[in-house]
């Protein structure tokens, strides 16, 4: 950290401020110039408030030089983390494909679908039971009866399941029966919810906020890894911009990003962000060629009558198509899907 002083800076203010690092056990390197004076703040300042320095009426600014997150940071983890889910790696050489209906709706739904998508290669099965939706007169999930679908669709086509949790009072149901747990975009800063997946070892998915920073997602990762648990794969999946024909931004700089400042995989969701099935493969295509570590793909046997998402939905064919295209970029970026 960084502190610039304002010129003329009392030295009884100066020294305010010294004691005050020192107490906390920093070292400081100070440059006096003409005008200015410098303090050089060495030590981990990441659990450190800047607002403790820059109430004071003589500074004139603070900069952090290290990010304030530190088990989701590269820097502490400069090997990329592989999180195993069920037998599935997420974060090595393979990517890892989540696909799925939005809601889980019928047994022969779930049956169907994942039996398409694992033929196409998808390594994983989505399907939500518990709905997080706008409005609460709108479908809302089947709930636990939608999960046991979910499970038996899984266990008999050989996948991991994914699925969103909302509230932790469902948490020691998730635990028995969930390989990889969501955190929907709605929830990313659920920290009650965050913490109490954290004292687990269970992987968790977690989508990006709508309107997160690149920062404010990582350190919900952090949340979640303060506890003990490791294992976070993040997801971004579209953010809210001004433009309005998708229904979000996908945001592909944030998976460069990602990658510089932590170790976590990071995926993402081109359903989400586009809202419209036929912008899905391109947006896949272009996620994978920017370094994604996989996709969660919205896959419905009959999209015209989902009971959710339908519009962004992928017939199983056009899912098919998807994985060609998608195999033949990973090829090129040196991956293997
Ligand atoms: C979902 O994946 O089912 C979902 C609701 O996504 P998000 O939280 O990204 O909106
Ligand atoms: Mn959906």
């Amino acid at each position: 950290m960084i502190i610039v002083l304002k010129p003329g800076a009392p030295e009884e203010e100066r020294l305010k401020i010294k004691s005050l690092l020192l107490r906390e056990g920093f070292q400081i390197n100070e440059i006096v110039g003409v005008n200015m004076t410098i303090y050089g703040v060495i030590g981990d300042t990441s659990g450190f408030d800047p607002k403790r320095i820059t109430v004071n009426d003589f500074v004139e600014k603070v900069m952090r030089v290290q990010e304030p997150f530190k088990r989701a940071n590269r820097m502490f983890h400069p090997d990329n983390s592989v999180i195993d889910v069920g037998g599935v790696k997420i974060g090595g050489k393979k990517l890892a494909i989540i696909a799925g209906p939005c809601s889980i709706e019928t047994e022969e739904q779930m049956g169907a679908v994942a039996q398409s998508v694992k033929a196409s290669g998808a390594t994983l099965l989505r399907g939500g039971a518990f709905k997080p939706r706008t409005s609460p007169y709108s479908f809302q999930g089947l709930k636990e009866q939608g999960l046991e679908m979910l499970k038996k669709a899984g266990r008999e086509n050989g996948l991991p399941i994914v699925t969103e949790i909302m509230s932790a009072d469902k948490l020691s149901r998730f635990l028995e029966d969930v390989d990889l747990i969501q955190v929907g975009a709605r929830n990313m800063q659920n920290f009650e919810l965050l913490k109490e997946l954290g004292r687990t070892n269970v992987p968790i998915l977690l989508k990006r906020g709508l309107a997160a920073t690149i920062e404010e997602w990582i350190m919900s990762a952090e949340y979640i890894m303060a506890g003990g648990n490791d294992n976070v794969i993040l997801c971004e999946r579209g953010i809210r911009t001004f433009e309005t024909y998708t229904r979000n931004t996908l945001d592909l700089s944030a998976i460069p990003a990602v990658k510089k400042l932590s170790h976590l995989p990071v995926i993402v969701d081109p359903s989400h962000a586009a809202g419209m099935w036929w912008m899905v493969e391109p947006l896949a295509m272009a996620a994978i060629a920017a370094g994604a570590d996989g996709l969660m793909i919205e896959v419905h046997n009959d999209p015209e009558n989902a009971w959710c998402d339908g519009s962004q939905s992928l017939k199983p064919e056009r899912f098919r198509r998807l994985m060609e295209e998608v195999r033949g970029i990973a090829q090129i970026v040196g991956r293997e899907v």
